[in-house]
């Protein structure tokens, strides 16, 4: 599958927006938005002006990116969203949020969406009792997402294990700390989502 390997910091000085793809750092004085507040290249200082079209585009690259998601997939994933009932970009906005991935990074087991993906790839997580490697799983209402005992002993899990305690986790998730597992009490609503999304821009966008 295809996946993006460049440095990642440059895709949230492209967006102009912290994407928090790179765990404890993005955290850290050390994040680049933060030291190199324009968009990287030779022409990264210069005054940016956007049509429509730029607007549209730069917000779509910016959700796509934040959720790691490819072009292709990303675009399925707003097909779905269109035949869905209610409005196309919160529906969009949800079916990202449901990902198996995103509800791992969401219940602090990791610090980035892109570790999350790795360690369920690696088989180190169940869902609903049964080992789950598909990182764009849709969980449900009801699911409960489960860490491997095995796993406790891996380095970066145990790290994350000893200050899940003090992560909050949005209202639609619970943990379990003792028994490391989480469950979806209800489906995620657009108020979950408090990072500032324009998803208007990303319907337009694809519907030009
Ligand atoms: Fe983005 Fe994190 Fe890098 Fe900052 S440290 S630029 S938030 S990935």
């Amino acid at each position: 599958m295809a996946r993006y390997t460049d440095a990642v910091c440059r895709l949230c000085r492209r967006e102009g927006a912290k994407l928090f793809l790179k765990g404890d750092r993005c955290f850290s004085d050390k994040c680049a938005v933060e030291r190199r507040a324009y968009a990287p290249g030779q022409h990264g200082q210069g005054r940016p002006r956007f049509s429509d079209y730029g607007l549209q585009l730069r917000e779509k690259q910016k959700v796509k990116r934040m959720y790691g998601l490819m072009e292709k997939q990303f675009r399925r994933t707003f097909f779905r969203a269109s035949q869905m009932k209610g409005r196309t970009g919160d529906n969009l906005l949800l079916l990202l949020e449901r990902r198996l991935d995103n509800v791992v990074y969401r219940l602090g087991y990791t610090t980035s969406r892109a570790e999350a993906r790795q360690l369920i790839k690696h088989g180190h997580f169940h869902l609903n009792g049964r080992k789950a490697t598909i990182p764009s799983i849709m969980v449900k209402a009801g699911d409960s997402v489960t860490l491997r005992d095995k796993s406790k002993k891996v380095v970066r899990i145990s790290g994350a294990l000893e200050t899940l305690e003090e992560k909050s986790v949005p209202q639609w998730l619970e943990i379990n700390t003792a028994e490391s597992t989480g469950t979806i009490k209800a489906l995620p609503t657009r108020e979950d989502v408090t990072h500032p999304i324009q998803e208007q821009l990303i319907v337009e966008l694809y519907s030009r």
